[in-house]
């Protein structure tokens, strides 16, 4: 192999061309960044980077002259804009082509956009980069509607009180997060943001959005309207398929890959938030959490260099909202999980919980329980009657 070609300038796409250069692959390695910086971590631009305990600076992968050193082609600001998978090359925009001998799509996901209610005048953002981070800082004093209650929301919901912003949450469901944690844990978060401030509404949707002169109204499902001066959607990602589909490699969800995460085309591997893949044990599942882009992308490394081990790892995931953290691991899928057991103090925020399915545990969290979450790693995927309590 004397070339590869990474597309996705993100966490999944650095850690795979470090662990390429770790695993003493000495070929021509090129990383294409669609964005103007390099490749840096998302979790602090929902709660660091706006709540001004990190930069830019502090939120990058490497700094640029490490890419130098790693005699790594970084391409900031560089789009790829199709593959050819028959002559091998990816095309740039301007023309260039670029051969590969193999070739990892790690392009990321887009945030999901609600247009209709992108009206004229209002201030409705999104907040997936680093450029979107640094300008929602500028405008979390004032009156803010989120729109979803989900992670991204909710840390921004949190940053914002802090700033002193006025903040409501407006969710379809009955709580924030149910869906994922079921009824009992989301109503500690719900509860949290309450008692912080937010006004938090549910079983609403926000229908339109109109502008009156200077001001923006939301109108709300509920015959509620509500002034505002910044709408933030945070309804999900989907994944950044089109590349992919345009050269006839499958998925609709995700790109699909087999457990090694290569593609039905064997020269081509895809990893992070883009990529379905078939894990060993859980089945087929796309996992959009960090730390998951970072695995993956290390273990990508080894497929493209030629090694068929699975990925193996379960999905895990974190949060930090005020003074909770918390860590979760596992995979529910979508069937219900029949018990849902809780250890420790839910009402003082210092606790465990365990979703238990078919006498199998699913899934783990803890929250600010921070020396609980090895036993958590432990017990997920185990039996139910090895549950502590
Ligand atoms: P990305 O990080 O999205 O990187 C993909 C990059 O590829 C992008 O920069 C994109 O511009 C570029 N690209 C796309 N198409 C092309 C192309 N054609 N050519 C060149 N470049 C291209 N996870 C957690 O576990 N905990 C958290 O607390 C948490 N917080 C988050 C907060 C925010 C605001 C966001 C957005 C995400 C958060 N996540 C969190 C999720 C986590 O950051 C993602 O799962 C992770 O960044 C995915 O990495 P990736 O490399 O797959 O994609």
């Amino acid at each position: 192999i004397r070339s590869i070609v990474i597309i996705g300038g993100g966490l999944a796409g650095a850690h795979a061309a470090q662990a390429l250069r770790e695993r003493s692959y000495d070929g021509a390695l090129t990383l294409l960044a669609a964005e103007q910086h390099p490749p840096y971590e998302r979790p602090p631009l929902s709660k660091g980077i706006l709540l001004g305990e990190a930069t830019a600076d502090s939120a990058v992968v490497h700094p640029l002259s490490w890419y130098d050193e790693q005699g790594i082609d970084l391409r900031c600001g560089v789009r790829a804009e199709s593959i050819d998978r028959e002559a091998r090359e990816v095309l740039l925009a301007g023309g260039e082509r670029l051969g590969y001998d193999r070739l990892l799509l790690a392009p990321g996901a887009n945030p999901r956009r609600l247009r209709s209610l992108e009206v004229e005048g209002a201030d409705v953002r999104y907040l997936r980069t680093l450029d979107d981070s640094v300008a929602l800082k500028e405008r979390l004093s004032g009156r803010l509607l989120i729109i979803g209650g989900g992670w991204i929301g909710l840390e921004v919901a949190a940053a914002a009180r802090a700033a002193g912003g006025t903040v409501t949450v407006a969710v379809r469901g009955e709580l924030p997060l149910v869906q994922v944690l079921g009824r009992e844990v989301a109503e500690v978060f719900a509860g949290l943001h309450r008692e912080h401030g937010v006004d938090l509404r549910t079983q609403v949707e926000v229908k339109a959005v109109r502008r009156e002169g200077e001001v923006t109204i939301a109108e709300l499902s509920d015959g509620s309207v509500l002034e505002v001066d910044t709408i933030l959607v945070g309804i999900g990602a989907a994944p950044a398929i089109e590349l992919a589909a345009a050269a006839g490699l499958p998925g609709t969800e995700g790109i699909e890959v087999d457990a090694a995460l290569r593609t039905v085309d064997p020269r081509v591997c895809a990893a992070g938030d883009v990529a379905l893949h078939d894990h060993p044990r859980l089945g087929r599942m796309r996992v959009d959490h960090w730390d998951a882009a970072i695995e993956q992308g290390k273990h990508v490394a080894g497929t493209l260099l030629g090694s068929e081990e699975p990925y193996e790892r379960l999905p895990y995931f974190f949060t930090d909202q005020y003074d909770l953290g918390m860590e979760y691991v596992g995979h529910p899928g979508e069937r219900a999980c029949e018990e849902v057991r809780l250890l420790g103090d839910v009402p003082g925020r210092v606790f465990r919980a365990y979703w238990l399915r078919d006498g199998t545990v699913v899934a783990g969290m803890h929250v600010n329980d921070w020396d609980a979450i090895e036993e958590v790693r432990r017990l997920v995927g185990g039996d139910a009657a090895d549950l502590p309590g």
